[in-house]
């Protein structure tokens, strides 16, 4: 839809452009969502388009994911064969419920800055221990773990003016094995939850907890825990289980501790 109280849409190209924050500014990633309803608040359009950021740099420390990386740019990747948590990536872009259109321009950091519970690419980068790279208007950077960066629904922990440039996602968690579980109440609705657990080499265990929570919940374990251990855990560690038209809040807890016990089971198989 058009933006009716846009005066401005800035687009600059290099990061000293970036500076001169002030209130009615939005980073513009694909717009997926920035033009889906009316922006009343929002004066200028800070488009990160022309910044031209690499979308995707795969080395041996892990890959880094552009913020202005699309979803479709995302799926497309091919990756090395000992980066066993590949698929989860695919995974996590099926779980958009989305257009090829809406696949096309959305940005990964325009899903993960826009906080939404069924953020798919929330869970994954979440799940596979991704750390954003956050750029201040003052041009000082801080890393964040994207778990901390989802505090709540459309709530996240970026300051005024702070953009997120990218996501690191280690290879050592892109050598878990992974296990995916998602549900949503309609064919191709916005999840209700979606629960992922890793299980690296090592032997520890890991399960993230997206889409019937607030925000992104993880659990971490040197060793696969039983699964009363885990049920207690996952009730101690979610205060409130989300509440909206996609879900009821104790389908989602349900749905949750049922994947939980289906993931211990499958990460469990062949363990040593
Ligand atoms: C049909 C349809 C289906 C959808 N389904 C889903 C779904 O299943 N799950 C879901 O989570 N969302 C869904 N959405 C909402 C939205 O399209 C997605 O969340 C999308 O990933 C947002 O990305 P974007 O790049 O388009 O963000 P934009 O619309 O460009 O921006 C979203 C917000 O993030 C901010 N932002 C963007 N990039 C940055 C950055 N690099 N640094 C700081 N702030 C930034 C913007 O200022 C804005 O506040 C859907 C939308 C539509 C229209």
């Amino acid at each position: 839809m058009d933006l009716n109280t846009i005066k401005e849409v800035a687009r600059p190209k290099a990061r000293g452009e970036l500076s001169g924050w002030r209130d009615g500014d939005a980073f513009l990633g694909g717009g997926t969502w920035l033009f889906s309803e009316p922006q009343p608040k929002l004066t200028r359009l800070v488009d990160l388009a022309a910044l031209g950021w690499q979308p995707l740099t795969v080395s041996a420390e892990g890959l880094e994911i552009a913020a202005t990386c699309t979803v479709a740019q995302l799926d497309a990747l091919t990756l090395p064969v000992e980066w066993t948590a590949a698929p989860l990536i695919g995974q996590c872009c099926r779980a958009f419920l989305a257009s090829f259109k809406v696949w096309n321009a959305a940005t990964v950091g325009g899903n993960i800055c826009l906080a939404l519970p069924a953020g798919p690419m929330i869970s994954l980068t979440a799940a596979l221990d991704g750390e954003a790279l956050l750029w201040a208007a003052d041009s000082s950077e801080r890393r964040l773990k994207i778990v901390d960066v989802v505090t709540g629904p459309q709530k996240n922990a970026l300051r005024p003016g702070e953009v997120m440039r990218s996501i690191s996602v280690p290879a050592a968690a892109l050598t878990t094995r992974t296990a995916y579980r998602q549900v949503s109440l309609a064919n191709h609705g916005r999840s209700g939850a979606l629960v992922i657990g890793t299980r690296a080499a090592n032997g520890s265990f890991a399960l993230t907890i997206t889409a019937s929570t607030p925000r992104p919940i993880r659990l971490r374990y040197d060793a696969l825990p039983t699964i009363d251990t885990l049920r207690a855990d996952i009730e101690a560690a979610v205060d409130v289980w989300y509440d909206d038209i996609h879900g009821l809040p104790a389908w989602r807890r349900h749905m949750t501790l049922h994947f939980a016990q289906e993931i211990l089971a499958e990460l469990s198989a062949g363990a040593r």
